[in-house]
């Protein structure tokens, strides 16, 4: 766990004044330390009937592509409004300041899929939430969520009670 937390750095002031921001891209770029992370926050779900990994755009392609991978199943994007081309379904929620939206296509997922949801960080959760009730709009289950980090003072943890939830490190 050290080799990961090593290679995850502050930024102060980003994107906003006040707002401490955990950039992972110092751990993109070491293959040890990124394998670790994907080995860690794949762990809990070994054994779980995974169908499918969804992942959160953006930095959540990079980890779920990955889990994927690992896990021998396909990933689908949950993408900003506007970048999908076929057919799609979406979810619209509130953020802390302001609202977002999250798309997915319309056939990438089934009532058959147990989907397993990432992204690099959990903070408020609002967007993991979102996440989790997009998948189940197409009828499929949401077999858990894996996090590379998760900000604990935040909450995210509570407003996903209904799932399943792991993250490889936690900051408060
Ligand atoms: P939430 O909806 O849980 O408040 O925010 C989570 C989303 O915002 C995730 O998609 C995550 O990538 C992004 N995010 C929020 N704070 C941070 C942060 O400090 N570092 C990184 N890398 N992403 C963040």
């Amino acid at each position: 766990m050290k080799q990961i937390a090593a290679q995850i750095r502050d930024v102060s002031d980003f994107p906003k004044p006040g707002i401490v921001f955990k950039d992972i891209t110092p751990l993109l770029r070491d293959p040890a330390a990124m394998h670790q992370a994907i080995q860690s926050m794949i762990a809990p779900f070994q054994d779980h009937p995974i169908t499918v990994v969804a992942g959160i755009e953006a930095r959540g392609f990079v980890f779920g592509a990955l889990v994927a991978s690992q896990l021998r199943v396909g990933f689908v994007p949950l993408r900003k409004p506007g970048k999908l081309p076929y057919q799609t379904q979406q979810i619209d929620y509130d953020l802390e300041y302001g609202n977002a939206s999250l798309q997915i296509h319309r056939d990438a997922i089934t009532e058959k899929d147990r989907v397993l949801i990432v992204d690099d960080v959990l903070a408020t959760g609002g967007t993991a939430l979102a996440s989790c009730q997009l998948v189940e709009t197409l009828g499929a289950e949401v077999a858990g969520c894996s996090f590379l980090l998760e900000i604990s003072a935040l909450q995210g943890r509570q407003k996903l009670a209904a799932y399943t939830l792991h993250s490889v490190l936690q900051y408060s």
